[in-house]
């Protein structure tokens, strides 16, 4: 049920974050070890997103990462101080599609969900009603997690703080269609704001001022935290605070 992760701090290679690390998003795409709620690989798709001289650059496939030749390349070239990327596993009944692969994004916020709606599209629909004809036009594909995305970019674009708009989908999500898994995660490049609601994710606050957030740990390192389900994490380089969602999975 995609992976996920995303990096603040100083630039790194985005290699670093995707290829070297012993369990490298590539890895994860083909090897997950903790996928909960079902699939087993995540083939469907990938992205990366970073900023870079403060520009946002998405870099979104269709195809298994592992099976892109210019990616390595690509990932051995770029450095960047804020990165967000994901793997796919694309929920029965869902396009395979490049723009259906996170990150979505819109000025400096780069956003992915993972997880699933349950009931989709009826449970949603009114929620759905709410935005503007303009943004249901304009979804990056017919999916769950594009939904997701308007729904917060909404509340974002209205001014709200990340965790925030992260906080109020959720919730408005969970009421509407409950059982839903809802792991979603937004950066704006200063600050990671993430849920947990189903799914895994740990977070690792490394001692040179960088932080990690993913949803399985990059490495053995013992200093990686698992993040307990039904979370709201809010992550900095200087700073990592978890807040409890309210009530329960199902
Ligand atoms: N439901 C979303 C999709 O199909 C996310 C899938 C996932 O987390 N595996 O894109």
């Amino acid at each position: 049920m995609c992976r996920h992760l995303a990096y603040l701090g100083p630039p790194i290679r985005l290699a670093d974050l995707l290829f070297t690390p012993p369990h490298s998003l590539e890895r994860q795409s083909w090897a997950p070890q903790d996928m909960r709620g079902g699939g087993t690989i995540n083939a469907d798709g990938f992205g990366v997103g970073w900023l870079q001289d403060q520009t946002p650059l998405v870099y979104r496939r269709s195809v298994a990462l592992w099976t892109d030749a210019a990616l390595p390349q690509l990932a051995a070239a770029t450095r960047s101080g804020a990165v967000l990327a994901a793997v796919r596993s694309a929920t029965v009944g869902m396009p395979v599609v490049e723009t259906a692969a996170a990150p979505f994004c819109e000025g400096r916020w780069l956003f992915s969900h993972n997880g699933k709606v349950t009931g989709w599209p009826d449970s949603v629909t009114a929620l759905a009603a709410g935005l503007p004809v303009r943004d249901l036009l304009t979804l990056d594909a017919p999916t769950d997690s594009a939904l997701l995305w308007a729904l917060v970019r909404a509340r974002l674009r209205a001014g709200a703080a990340p965790p925030d708009a992260l906080g109020a989908v959720v919730a408005a999500v969970r009421a509407a269609a409950p059982g839903s898994r809802l792991n979603l995660l937004l950066t704006d490049g200063d600050t990671i704001a993430a849920t947990t609601v189903g799914h895994s994710l740990s977070y690792l606050a490394t001692g040179d001022g960088a932080v990690l957030v993913a949803s399985e740990p990059l490495s053995p390192d013992p200093a990686w935290k698992a993040v307990p389900d039904l979370s709201l994490l809010v992550a900095a380089p200087s700073a990592v605070t978890v807040i409890a969602l309210e009530g329960t999975t199902s």
